[in-house]
């Protein structure tokens, strides 16, 4: 899998689709606002990370014969039917817990944290239930997110499959029906997984059967609080008096409390680090934990260690042009110039000559960096870095095929790609050609020595022309226009917002110009809409009372907002009403945000849904691609985020259906389509009118029936 391409395809879908609302007309602003979309701005490079080797500690089958460990856990914890190998700071934690220590594991991800303390955990239980089977719980493990517990459950049931197995486990969540937590109740698993809400429930709630739950808790031996550094603040003050509530209650005067946790300090030393993490863990759980009772992972290189970028720079630009990477055996790799570069350049940094995590580098950083070195071409570097980082992320079986059986990647690797909407554009009030515009919101020109504020600029959606939002008062006895957000509009008295308020400040839109020969708005009564005009005395025409405060009000502003000097322009008062340039005009109901955009005008579910699209679109273009892999997984911070999205990609997947049937209909017919037809034409184009096949998908026709329920709905067959 080229996740390069994908990266480029999934930036071009975006940017085209960020770029799709916002015309603008004036030139100058245009160039600017094009060239911060070409810098990547909004989609900036993405950035690489090896997934880092994790020193070996010793296997299961190992502890347990050297009786670090209960028999039992050999027998539970495998893996492909073998005993399973640790890593170091695995192995570390089942030490810490033998010696009745509590304490906190801070390695990052990926590096198999749970098992940290379900191995001690299940082989206490195990040693405990030898010497006194009757059944209690004997730990309780508490995640932020029920998210956490469930996917936990799973790993658990991995390792203890089945309806008896030795030790067994159960998610008490406000999610378990009443039979569940009947059944926990009447057969008290060993382990305990919930959340510090019910937690909490448990201990305060007063009917039986929480009362018996929490009862057969008694004399705790572990509490487990999953992303420790996640409670802070008040919910960290809530979190360690619910923990001495829960050492009083059950009597726990063994516990031991064990923390999962993000790194809580970045600066300093690892002993630093590792005592402020201590502290806090200490402060929580309210027990003794020492710096040495912090755990961080250990790292180890997979290329060989005895050589680093320097060493291997004469030798690179060989490695490079020389390629087939994709053909190389892991005992090559370990060897190869380039793969000694990228570990000891992306892969890890080296602290008091132990290799930790690096920062990481963006794609085009990297490549600055080997061309620095090799002394070869960015580009080409860029190209032999991405085909050298995918065929290293590959199994050496895929590289080998025949020859190799081994699944693990040689160095997989994460691309992390950033992505954000253009916001709203920032412009001095100076004439076209000289103004400037800023794309970070803040009051004055950075730089600049004369003050000159920056107004949020919005364009007309019909034909480009750009508005400055403004409030207009009077300050130190003098008028001006300030800046105001679109949104802004707390002044409004009545529905056109035209009027003063009270303080006498007054919303509205300034447009400098008239700029250039399109621009024919000149003031006289005839350029404003026939709707707006009556008839009066003597025949004249004239504005009708109702549009009277609309009139644009021809204004000269100084780039510091003062008015009566500077630019000429018109102020518009109140709503946007209408556009002095297209002569667009709008009813007084409606919103601001739909006549005029700023830079970007989709919101986060569109954007989401365009990523999406443009991610399975290109899985599908993927030959390589087995049908069934072509999924994607994405993560949203709360489940009304979820469900806002599933509509979203509904009523996205089924308008583009309906437009695609409707150009399909007018594409294939020349010659036109009578109203009458066009729904049958539509239907033509979607190919719902072929017959099914006798053995034909039923996907595909429950797709059909769906589409068709939705189109007799809308009455358009
Ligand atoms: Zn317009």
């Amino acid at each position: 899998m080229d996740v390069f391409s994908l990266r480029n395809e999934l930036i071009d879908g975006y940017s085209a689709f960020a770029r799709s609302f916002t015309h603008i007309g004036a030139d100058d602003i245009r160039s600017q606002v094009d060239q911060a979309f070409a810098s990547g701005r909004y989609w900036p490079q993405p950035l690489i990370q090896i997934n880092p080797r994790f020193k070996p500690g010793k296997s299961i089958a190992e502890h347990v014969a050297a009786s670090e460990l209960h028999p039992g856990t050999q027998r539970i914890f495998q893996a492909g039917g073998e005993p399973l190998r640790l890593h170091r700071h695995q192995s570390e934690a089942i030490a810490l817990a033998r010696a009745g220590h509590s304490y906190v594991v801070t390695t990052g991800t990926g590096s198999g944290k749970s098992l940290c303390f379900f191995i001690p955990i299940v082989d206490a239980i195990l040693r405990a239930k030898a010497e006194d089977p009757t059944p209690r719980t004997r730990a309780i493990v508490i995640y932020p997110m029920n998210a956490l517990a469930n996917s936990q459950l799973e790993e658990l049931q991995k390792f203890l499959p089945g309806l008896t197995p030795p030790v067994t486990f159960a998610r008490y969540t406000g999610q378990e029906r009443e039979e569940v937590r009947e059944q926990i109740r009447a057969n008290p698993p060993d382990i305990l997984l919930t959340n510090f809400m019910m937690l909490e429930l448990l201990l305060t709630r007063q009917d039986a059967l929480d009362r018996e739950v929490i009862d057969h808790c008694a004399d705790l031996r572990f509490l487990v609080l999953d992303e420790l550094h996640t409670y802070r603040g008040r919910q960290g003050a809530d979190v360690a008096l619910l923990v001495r509530r829960v050492r009083q209650r059950l009597n726990a005067e063994r516990l031991q409390c064990i923390g999962t946790s993000a790194t809580m300090a970045s600066e300093g030393s690892q002993e630093e680090k590792n005592r402020v993490v201590a502290e806090v863990a200490a402060k929580l759980f309210d027990a003794a934990i020492e710096p040495g009772d912090v755990i961080t992972e250990t790292l180890e290189r997979a290329t060989d260690p005895t050589r680093t970028a320097d060493s291997v720079a004469t030798e690179l630009t060989e490695a490079i042009t020389a390629g087939g990477f994709e053909r190389l055996a892991d005992a090559q790799l370990r060897g190869h110039p380039l793969a000694i570069w990228v570990e000891t350049t992306l892969g890890l940094d080296f602290r008091d000559g132990k290799p930790v995590r690096a920062k990481p580098l963006t794609v085009d950083e990297a490549a600055v960096a080997l061309a620095t070195t090799s002394g070869l071409d960015r580009e080409y570097c860029l190209t032999a870095l991405q085909a050298f980082l995918l065929a290293a992320a590959l199994p050496e079986r895929e590289r080998m095929p025949g020859r190799s059986d081994s699944p693990n990647p040689f160095f997989a690797f994460k691309l992390h790609q950033f992505l954000s909407g253009a916001a709203t554009a920032y412009v001095t009030l100076e004439p076209p050609g000289t103004r400037a515009v800023v794309l970070e919101g803040q009051q004055y020109l950075p730089g600049s020595e004369d003050l000159k504020r920056l107004y949020p600029t919005y364009f007309c959606r019909d034909c480009g022309q750009e508005y400055h939002g403004v409030r207009q008062r009077v300050e130190g006895g003098a008028p001006v226009l300030l800046p105001r957000d679109i949104d802004d509009v707390t002044a409004i008295k009545d529905e056109d917002a035209a009027d003063a308020d009270s303080e006498g400040e007054q919303t509205g839109f300034f447009l400098v110009g008239p700029g250039d020969a399109d621009f024919t708005f000149t003031g006289d009564l005839e350029d404003y809409p026939e709707s707006w005009l009556e008839t009066g005395a003597a025949n004249t025409p004239r504005l009708k009372k109702t549009y009277r405060k609309l009139k644009a009000v021809p204004l000269r502003a100084a780039p510091d907002g003062v008015l009566g000097q500077g630019v000429p322009g018109y102020f518009l008062p109140g709503k946007f009403r209408f556009c002095l340039r297209c002569r667009a005009v709008h009813s007084v109901q409606g919103k601001d945000t739909n006549r005029l955009a700023s830079l970007s005008a989709e919101g986060r579910s569109s954007a989401t849904t365009v990523i999406t699209t443009a991610t399975l679109e290109w899985m599908q273009q993927q030959a390589g691609f087995a049908p069934h892999t072509r999924k994607l997984l994405a993560f949203t911070d709360n489940r009304q985020d979820a469900a806002l999205q599933a509509g979203h990609f509904n009523d996205f997947i089924f308008v583009s259906l309906i437009r695609s049937a409707f150009f399909g209909a007018l594409d294939a017919a020349p010659q036109g389509v009578a109203d009458a037809d066009l729904g049958e034409r539509m239907v033509r184009a979607l190919g719902f009118d072929r017959p099914i096949p006798p053995q034909a998908d039923p996907s595909q026709t429950h797709l059909a029936e769906w589409l068709q329920e939705r189109l007799d709905h809308f009455d358009m067959t």
